[in-house]
């Protein structure tokens, strides 16, 4: 079958890229395991933030905003984001960590208020009076509904006319007359362009078409799940994020989901959580939160994988010609996943940023794959 696009990749970032390209290119998407989502896309803990992240991944969260609050008709019947505020704390010794973070947050366009004491222990009733000194609220935080977003996308993806294949395991590719070329157990696809979206893989899918990889780092997260205090009610509790992200907790569903914000460097895999980072989540909450954990109810790790700058990497790669990026969602890979598919699907096509999103800043050669190739000559073109 021939294509306009072949996508690598069924999480958030391919199921996404697929559905935008889909409304006026023709699709195929291929997902390795036998069913998408399996990987960090089903493991998140679902927050949208638009304080959280660097440059970039603000901005793309903020043009998310409209997109999450207001999906197309028929993309799902659930809503996509229910209020949950994010309040960001510090002890004594971190008060200079919440300052430059509230400043940075507000240059770059954000919205981040201070809070007193007083309001930040209103706000989370069990937190130890003498462990937070400082503390900041980011009250246009959300929890998402991840499973109705990513159903979204692929549900309008194949309604727009998108194939999506799984367990499609590793296949070979190959490409000839700018055409490539992907053998299937079920038959080849082609397609002029390839996008890889691949995740924690994205650096060895780029190898399988000869390019060069960019130095992903699949770092490990690992989160847990605890019962609040017997009769507290916890539900409209915030996020709460050490400014430093050395943990975080937050209301999940009657239980409280712990976090101890580990980035543990691993091959790419179906990772699972150890022991010890369940324990040090478990015992930084503690430290902070009047909170006697007997039992974890459920514990999961997933991947979260960072370009080596830690910004998205969106683009044509600059040397394998027809080979385009969308890998390094990082910790970011669901809020601001409808402006980075707009976004990837713009410049696949070659078309410009949309206006919304290149006024939060965005820039193309920010986001480029080229930007880690300056000083590095391919293998190919050192064989010419
Ligand atoms: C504990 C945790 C908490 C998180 N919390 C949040 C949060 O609150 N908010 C937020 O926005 N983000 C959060 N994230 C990050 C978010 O989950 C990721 O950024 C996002 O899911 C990345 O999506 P993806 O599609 O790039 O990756 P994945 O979901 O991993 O998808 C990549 C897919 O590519 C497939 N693949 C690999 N190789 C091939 C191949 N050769 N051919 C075809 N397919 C292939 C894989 O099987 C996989 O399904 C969190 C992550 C973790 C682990």
């Amino acid at each position: 079958m021939e294509y306009d696009y072949i996508v690598f990749g069924g999480g958030m970032a391919g199921a996404s890229v697929a559905y935008e390209l889909s409304a006026d290119a023709r699709v195929c998407l291929i997902e390795r395991e036998a069913s998408v989502g399996y990987h960090a896309t089903g493991r998140s803990a679902a927050l949208f933030a638009p304080s959280y992240g660097g440059r970039e991944v603000r901005g793309l969260t903020r043009a998310s905003h409209d997109f999450f609050m207001a999906p197309p008709e028929g993309f799902t019947h659930a809503p996509l984001l229910t209020r949950r505020s994010a309040m960001y704390i510090a002890r004594e010794n971190q008060g200079g960590a919440l300052d430059v973070m509230v400043a940075e947050i507000r240059r770059s366009g954000g919205v981040i208020d201070r809070l007193t004491m007083a309001d930040a222990l209103q706000a989370v009733p069990l937190l130890r009076a003498d462990y937070v000194a400082g503390a900041a609220i980011d009250h246009d935080a959300h929890d998402i509904d991840v499973d109705a977003l990513h159903q979204g996308f692929l549900r309008g993806a194949r309604a727009r006319g998108a194939q999506i294949m799984t367990g499609a395991g590793d296949p070979t590719v190959s490409r000839r007359d700018a055409v490539w070329r992907v053998d299937l157990a079920t038959g080849p696809v082609s397609a002029p362009v390839a996008i890889n979206a691949a995740g924690a893989w994205g650096d060895r899918v780029a190898t399988a078409f000869g390019a060069q990889p960019i130095g992903l780092t699949p770092l490990r997260r690992t989160a847990v799940l605890v019962d609040p205090p017997f009769g507290v009610d916890i539900m409209g509790w915030p996020a709460v994020i050490d400014v430093d992200e050395t943990f975080y907790f937050k209301p999940d569903a009657g239980k409280l989901l712990i976090s101890p914000a580990d980035e543990t460097l691993v091959e790419p895999c179906d990772v699972q959580p150890e022991e010890l980072d369940i324990a040090i989540g478990v015992d930084r909450v503690q430290a902070a939160l009047r909170l006697d954990v007997e039992r974890v109810n459920h514990s999961w790790a997933g991947l979260r994988t960072f370009a080596p700058d830690r910004a998205p990497v969106i683009g044509f790669d600059p040397e394998i010609d027809g080979l385009f990026w969308s890998v390094g969602q990082g910790g970011y890979g669901i809020q601001t996943a409808p402006a980075w598919a707009r976004t990837a699907a713009a410049l696949a096509q070659g078309r410009p940023l949309p206006a919304d999103i290149a006024a939060e800043g965005l820039d193309p050669a920010h986001v480029s794959p080229s930007r880690f190739r300056a000083e590095q000559p391919s293998l190919q073109r050192l064989a010419q």
